[in-house]
């Protein structure tokens, strides 16, 4: 295969622009040099306008990284140890085994697991490699335990899920910003930009977390519910809102449906019973409600504090109703949005590797959807499989009776980030084959049969689709260390052993055209974009459903893409976490992102300019006191699913009843209750019923 095909780049260009290998933000950046490659600031690139944060300014430290993987490895089980084999050894090999499971337990019997980290090329082939050569319905991603309950939300409200509606440099011109469950200023720096322009502006900021987070110190206001009270406090704003008469009748009339079941629910959240549920005072809901009545130009937006829950989805839903009721969404600098967390969270969900999912974001059990991808695959429609599990789901079946027996792993480590992790780590040793691509040894690699070192970010060409829903391209600046291929050659090689009945390219830009043609006609409509497009334009908004279409930066603005053009309200109620306090377990544990570390910290970990202290334990000085810890001494945190060690912070920025640990080590996960939202399959990360001692 020549460097031409597979998107690498030949020879290495002096400068390319590019975007960085993280967040959802997708910041543009400037890379130089051949040999020693530096991080430039690209000021023209208006997400970020040269701006980054220290992660991605030290990006490239992965770049040559001695742990770097450089040959395809498999484990001997007997005695666990690795041996180096050639690519078309551990090809034919894995495609051996996969159609071996395959013919004693079915087509279902291999599984596939994605990350919304992976490029939109990846995720569509992915999706495809899943669909069409192994004929299984086995495949989910970890974005799953992301954004799906503002994904799900959205699409019931609105009928599309775009996680923002609108570009993020709208909020400068709002006069009120609601950060639901969002720590930005830490979590992606370069936003935080946004929201200081807002306030010198004249807007005002209101951040709901239940920890002084660096973003609340950036806030006009801080409101500090009890982790899992963000739905109560949203109905409770309903009620006052309504109240006071701030609901703008005229928009929910012509523009809306399902107004008056909201109405009628949030009758009985008056202030003192928000008080009593989340912790917030009934004068601070009262100061947030009339904020809001007060302003023109609302924006509301969610993340994971507010979303990663059993009841995410209707979290967001409320918030949604709060925006309606407003009369914000569509409006011009305003309305509800969600801030996406992984680098392609947003593209990662709308091409095909999740379990209910074709590309363009189309439903696999819609008969014109099937047909229309089936007919871009060239392959039969009937041939396609139906929906298969969550993520969550899937990996608890695995090695089961009914489950698959054998995992394809591309793009995520699951061991760190999957709740309930010794359950998972469990299923994962139960299984027959486990596969994982990836740059390093991650926890989750070293559990696995074959690992298969794949190509990063500097390395190889593809498409990001970030927060905004601005489809950038990531482009290839130096060429690959010898011995590694790209997550597309190996599907593509994968998919010719495994007789696919059609050819898999390898060539990114092939890909994103055919994925281009597979998602024409769907929700997220990518037909009109090429490279030279998103070159030229600084990314290109979808939907874009021709190559003369200008894409879409705002949507909402006469109608939304439901069946009669209006919103969707939902009367959803309070019904708390999945787990209580209790005698046992008294406190709420809450997880969250450092600004040194990202996800399950398989990149920044090895990063060595960026700080690695480990996981610690934020505790109020109450607390702290009250079990006998001072700053830096060590606890023990416990839950029903496990304990861990780890070193006390003691803040007053947290609430006294709460604990908050960083979930980019390895353990933190252990802890983490496993209940599931019922619409979007979201882990319930968030919170759950927690003991704190000295030890
Ligand atoms: S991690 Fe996110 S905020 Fe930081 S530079 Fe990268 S894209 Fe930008």
């Amino acid at each position: 295969m020549t460097a031409a095909t597979t998107g690498r780049p030949s020879p290495t260009p002096a400068t390319t622009d590019t975007h960085c290998p993280y967040c959802s933000l997708q910041c543009g950046m400037r890379l130089e040099g051949r040999r020693t490659t530096t991080v430039q600031p690209w000021v023209d690139f208006p997400v970020n306008e040269g701006g980054l944060c220290r992660k991605g300014w030290t990006a490239t430290g992965l770049l040559g990284h001695r742990e770097r993987l450089t040959t395809p490895l498999v484990r001997d089980r007997a005695t666990g140890a690795w041996s180096a084999v050639s690519w078309d050894q551990v090809l034919d090999l894995v495609a051996e085994r996969l159609r071996a499971v395959q013919a004693a337990y079915g087509p279902d019997g291999v599984a596939v697991f994605g990350g919304g980290g992976l490029t939109n090329e990846k995720a569509y082939s992915l999706g495809k490699l899943a669909r069409v050569a192994l004929g299984t319905s086995q495949i989910d991603y970890n974005g799953r335990w992301c954004m799906s309950s503002a994904a799900s939300a959205s699409t019931r409200a609105f009928g599309i899920d775009r996680g923002l509606p609108f570009p993020l440099a709208d909020v400068e011109h709002a006069d009120v910003v609601v950060l639901v469950g969002s720590n930005l200023a830490e979590t992606m720096p370069p936003a935080a930009r946004h929201l200081d322009r807002c306030r010198e502006n004249g807007g005002r900021v209101v951040v709901v977390d239940p920890r002084r987070t660096p973003t609340a110190d950036r806030a006009d206001l801080l409101v500090q519910p009890v982790p899992g009270g963000d739905l109560a406090l949203a109905l409770g704003v309903l009620h006052l809102l309504v109240a006071g008469g701030h609901v703008d009748e005229e928009y929910v009339a012509t523009r809306t449906v399902g107004w008056e079941a909201v109405r009628e629910a949030v009758a009985a959240w008056w202030p003192e019973r928000v008080e009593r549920v989340t912790g917030v005072a009934a004068d601070e809901v009262r100061a947030l409600a009339a904020l809001l009545a007060g302003g023109e130009r609302v924006v509301v937006l969610t993340a994971r504090g507010a979303e990663q829950h059993a009841q995410g989805s209707d979290t967001v839903l409320a918030w949604i109703d709060v925006a309606l009721a407003l009369g914000m969404p569509g409006k011009p600098h305003a309305g509800y949005g969600c801030l996406t967390g992984q680098g392609n969270g947003q593209g990662g969900r709308e091409h095909g590797q999740k379990a209910d999912q074709l590309p363009g974001y189309r439903l696999i059990d819609d008969p014109a959807a099937r047909a229309h991808v089936a007919a871009v695959w060239g392959v039969e429609p009937d041939s396609l499989p139906g929906r298969g599990r969550s993520a969550y789901e899937l990996l608890e079946a695995l090695g089961t009776e009914d489950g698959p027996r054998a995992l394809l792993v591309h793009g995520s480590n699951i061991v760190v980030s999957a709740p309930h992790a010794t359950r998972v780590q469990e299923r994962l040793e139960s299984l027959d084959l486990l596969v994982v691509c990836d740059l390093v040894m991650s926890e989750t690699a070293a559990l696995a049969d074959v690992v298969l070192p794949v190509t990063q970010w500097a390395e190889e060409t593809g498409t990001m689709t970030n927060l905004e829903g601005r489809v950038v391209l990531r482009q290839a600046h130096r060429p690959a260390p010898d011995g590694v291929r790209s997550d597309l050659e190996v599907i593509a090689g994968l998919a010719e052993r495994l007789g696919s009945p059609v050819p898999f390219s390898a060539d990114p830009e092939e890909v994103f055209d055919e994925l281009g043609r597979a998602s024409a006609g769907g929700r997220a409509d990518y037909a009109g974009i090429t490279y030279d497009r998103i070159r030229a334009e600084h990314g290109v908004f979808w939907p874009c459903p021709a190559a003369d279409h200008p894409g879409t930066p705002r949507l909402f603005a006469d109608s939304f893409p439901t069946p009669d053009g209006r919103a969707r309200f939902h009367a959803v109620e309070h019904r708390g976490p999945a787990e209580a306090p209790c005698g046992d377990y008294p406190l709420h544990l809450t997880t969250g992102r450092v600004l040194a570390q990202y996800q399950s910290g398989a990149q920044t970990r090895r990063v060595r300019d960026l700080p690695d202290d480990g996981a610690f334990a934020e505790l109020h000085p109450l607390l702290a006191a009250r079990i006998g810890v001072a700053d830096g001494m060590a606890v023990r945190v416990a839950t029903r699913r496990g304990t861990l060690r780890v070193p006390a912070r003691v803040v007053t920025t947290i609430r006294p009843d709460t604990v908050f640990v960083p979930f980019h080590w390895l353990g933190v996960n252990r802890l983490v209750n496993d209940a599931l939202d019922p619409a979007s399959r979201m882990p319930e990360f968030k919170v759950c019923a927690a003991r704190v001692e000295a030890g």
